[in-house]
């Protein structure tokens, strides 16, 4: 019997969740008719360059921005031990009696053309089905040009779910062009990031002191 895949996974630094983020949920949600999406903020190991925000607070700001009844936060990323590689938590995920086939893993465009450097990255495309969302300036359709080698795997949203095979679904939708690196600079310059994060993720931020110091650091 062949699982439709009902349930986006969504992962990321997160540092901090944007409007951007959301909107990447929302046309997954709206294109492929899921039923939930869970966000999942990563864990960056000790050695490599840390996230400005801590784990708690990255988690914390995905759980205040996850205001629609669909959305949800995972830390199953955080509390593991070591990098977060799709590939591994997807093993996790399959030990604790997830079907695979019920899963989509959500990225935005720019993220996914990176793809074949991922950690074990053959067997990942044929376990789970991903949804690429367009960004400002990465197109989704583009990538049946910049990923030769997977463009027969990729289909546009129409001709989903058409197979029981895992595919690339690409989602031409607009979402907001804002970045955690913007947000970031935002708050060091001490302008106001309405339009860029939920009100609630903006407020978190001021009362945490969150990403203040930036500007000392850069200068
Ligand atoms: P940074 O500026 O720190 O790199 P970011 O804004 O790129 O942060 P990430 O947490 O790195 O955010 O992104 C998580 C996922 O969300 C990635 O798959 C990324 O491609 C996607 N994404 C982030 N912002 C957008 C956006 N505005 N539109 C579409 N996809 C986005
Ligand atoms: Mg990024």
């Amino acid at each position: 019997m062949t699982t439709v895949a009902r349930r986006g996974w969504l992962g990321g630094t997160f540092d901090p969740i944007h409007n951007g983020h959301l909107d990447v949920a929302r046309a997954a949600h709206a294109s492929l008719g899921l039923e939930r999406v869970t966000l999942v903020p990563s864990r960056i190991p000790p050695h490599r360059p840390q996230p400005f925000a801590s784990a708690t607070d990255r988690a914390e700001m995905a759980r205040l921005a996850a205001v629609e009844p669909w959305l949800e936060v995972s830390t199953i990323e955080l509390d593991g031990q070591g990098p977060s590689y799709t590939a591994t938590t997807m093993d996790r995920l399959d030990a604790l009696g997830v079907d695979l086939n019920s899963l989509v893993v959500i990225t935005g465009a720019d993220a996914f053309v990176g793809i074949l450097s991922w950690h074990r990255v053959d067997e990942l495309l044929d376990r789970v089905s991903f949804a690429v969302v367009s960004r400002p300036g990465h197109p989704a359709p583009a990538l049946r040009g910049a990923l030769p080698a997977l463009a027969s795997r990729m289909v546009s949203t129409d001709a989903w779910p058409g197979s029981s095979q895992p595919c690339i679904v690409l989602v031409d939708a607009p979402t907001a062009p804002v970045s955690s690196t913007m947000v970031r600079a935002a708050v060091a310059a001490g302008q106001s990031l309405s339009g860029l994060v939920p009100d609630a993720v903006e407020a978190y931020i001021a009362a945490h002191g969150l990403y203040g110091t930036l500007k000392e650091l850069h200068e």
